[in-house]
């Protein structure tokens, strides 16, 4: 229950949400409120399906109650539930998966309530494992720095790569960023596997360049956290100086889903980047919250154009109005555009028709290791 609207009508929401409470509570059941707006109820089973059509109406209840109390306020509960086993000791930890199946529930616009299940043991399971091994893997050096090429659309040619992080475990499998970094994202632990692939990166570029091989950028994913960071740029700039890289070889990748809030802040933090000579881009643009007002605002080099807009095998006219127009937009505000995630020689042809500047896709190459790259360079 959101409070927000002050004690007052707080209090008569409980007051409403305890009678049904009451109503729907039998002997040996319970009820208490564990903080100001999270209440744990006890119910006794026998039949988990009969339970969850029990919690069901309960929940149809509340929503007709609350509507016809409240008609002008939305009121919504959200409730996970966790059935006790035999074996659980321990309350406290019943409480946490409760709360965690809770926390699971789609959206905020609709009283529902979720189940802390099976899948969401493991779920669980792999998340605290993943936490429990990050810094030991991290001294390890179990996470490595692939690259996927980037091609000029005309000539086919190289000319950068995005390091993408791996985390390969002991035991040789191999784990995707997707399934480790938005933990890390929550933990905050991204800060310092970010420095440690920046690190393996800059060593690497700078090794290319005392051999005297062709200058090539380098694009590497800015977390929005470090956005937050105050000594972020500082602790950069001084790993640069540190493997001797001039900024104009580093792309800096800065997630489109960061930019819808405080777009002037934004500029300010942008602008301070560009100033060092890094090039920035704006990665997975159409993906979320864009708007074209930041496209305007924001200063930026490169636009990333999401792999989503080439998931289908066919692009539909419809598909292809949009792509052309927000590449001819990103053309006319002066920026380039890489497209991501190109598959088909078919998306190749319309994005040359589109005047798009790069692709990065399976089409031309996979992420790869390092070594792999260099071969592939002739490095
Ligand atoms: P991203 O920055 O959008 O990176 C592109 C992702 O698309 C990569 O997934 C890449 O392997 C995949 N990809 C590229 N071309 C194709 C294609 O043709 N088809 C398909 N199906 N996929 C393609 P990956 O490496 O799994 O990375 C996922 C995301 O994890 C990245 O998305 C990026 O946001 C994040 N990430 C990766 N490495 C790092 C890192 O070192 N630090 C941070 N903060 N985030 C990272
Ligand atoms: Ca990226
Ligand atoms: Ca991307
Ligand atoms: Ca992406």
């Amino acid at each position: 229950i959101n409070d927000s609207w002050g004690y007052s009508i707080g209090n008569e929401v409980l007051i409403h949400f305890a009678k049904l409470i009451d109503r729907s509570i039998k002997g040996t059941e319970l009820t208490c409120r564990i903080s100001d707006d999270k209440f744990l109820i006890m119910l006794s089973y026998k039949n988990k399906s009969e339970t969850i059509e029990r919690i069901k109406v309960f929940y149809n209840q509340l929503e007709e109650y609350f509507s016809e109390a409240f008609p002008r306020i939305k009121i919504v509960i959200t409730g996970g539930i966790y059935f006790l086993k035999q074996e659980d000791k321990v309350l406290s930890i019943a409480i946490d998966r409760a709360n965690l199946a809770r926390k699971t529930v789609k959206g905020t616009h609709k009283s529902d309530f979720a189940i802390y299940d099976n899948f969401l043991h493991t779920q669980v399971s792999k998340e605290k494992m993943i936490e429990n091994r990050m810094n030991e893997a991290l001294k390890n050096n179990e996470f490595i720095v692939y690259l996927q090429p980037k091609i000029d659309l005309s000539s086919r040619k190289i000319v950068g790569a995005e390091a993408l992080v791996r985390w390969r475990f002991p035991s040789g499998q191999i784990l995707s960023p997707n399934d480790f970094i938005p933990i890390f994202e929550k933990n905050g632990f991204v800060t310092d596997l970010d420095f440690y692939v920046y690190e393996k990166t800059l060593s690497t570029l700078q090794k290319w360049l005392l051999q005297g091989n062709p200058e090539i950028i380098i694009s590497i994913n800015v977390s929005g956290i470090h956005l937050n960071e105050a000594n972020f740029l500082d602790r950069f700039l001084g790993l640069l100086e540190k493997y001797n890289i001039p900024p104009r070889l580093i792309e800096l990748e800065i997630t489109e889903s960061i930019f819808f809030k405080e777009l002037d802040r934004l500029v300010l933090i942008i602008n301070s980047f560009r100033q060092k000579g890094f090039l920035i881009s704006i990665d997975d643009f159409g993906s979320g919250y864009s708007s074209l007002n930041m496209l305007k605002t924001l200063p930026i080099d490169i636009l990333k154009l999401d792999r989503e807009f080439f998931m289908w095998n066919e692009m539909g006219v419809q598909d292809k109005i949009v792509i052309s127009g927000i590449i001819s937009l990103a053309k006319g505000l002066g920026l380039k555009v890489v497209s991501e995630g190109v598959e088909t020689e078919e998306q190749v042809e319309f994005l040359l028709e589109s005047s798009c500047d790069m692709a990065q896709g399976y089409l031309f190459y996979k992420p790869m290791p390092v070594e792999e790259f260099e071969k592939l360079l002739d490095i």
